[in-house]
Parts: structure tokens; C-alpha cells; sequence
């Protein structure tokens, strides 16, 4: 089976390796906020799908984000978009 390609913030990734995680979002509710730590050690997190980073910042793409319901898991706004938005 031929592998399909998708650009995720200009990165090259493989369908196949994103894909479970895909599936696995699209059992989740999620909600657009500002990210922000809930944690003292942590200044920064990453997409699930991705690994875009997030942090405290005005900037949309690195301040803005998607979490679930648990709150213990974020994805990006492209992410979001692209592949856990669309009804299937
Ligand atoms: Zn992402």
C-alpha cells in the first residue's frame, strides 16, 4: 500500500504514522482555548498528533489550541481542522 503524505505546519508526515492518533481524537470532544500550563514545572506542550509546540503567547498558532474533555491532552488548531473537525 502506498503511503500518503500530508504537511502539518509545512512538516512532511507520513498518514500512517498519524493516522491512529487521528482516530483515537476523533472519540474526543474538544473545545478551542488558550493554552496554559497547570503545572508549575511545565512551560510548554505538545500536539498529539503533531508535536506543534504550545506556550504562553499572543501569537494564534503557538497560544491557541484544542484540549478534550480529561484536559490532559491538546492538539493544534491545523490538526484540529484538517483531520478531527470533519465529519466522516
Ligand atoms: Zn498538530
Amino acid at each position: 500500500m502506498e503511503d500518503k503524505y500530508v504537511f502539518i505546519h509545512g512538516e512532511k508526515w507520513a498518514y500512517s504514522d498519524i493516522e491512529e492518533d487521528i482516530e483515537w481524537a476523533k472519540t474526543n470532544h474538544w473545545s478551542r482555548q488558550l493554552w496554559k500550563s497547570e503545572s508549575a514545572v511545565l512551560d510548554h506542550e505538545h500536539c498529539q498528533i503533531c508535536w506543534w509546540t504550545f506556550y504562553c503567547t499572543d501569537k494564534e498558532e503557538h497560544g491557541t489550541a484544542f484540549k478534550n474533555e480529561e484536559g490532559n491532552t491538546w492538539v493544534c488548531t491545523e490538526c484540529y481542522e484538517r483531520f478531527i473537525s470533519i465529519e466522516t
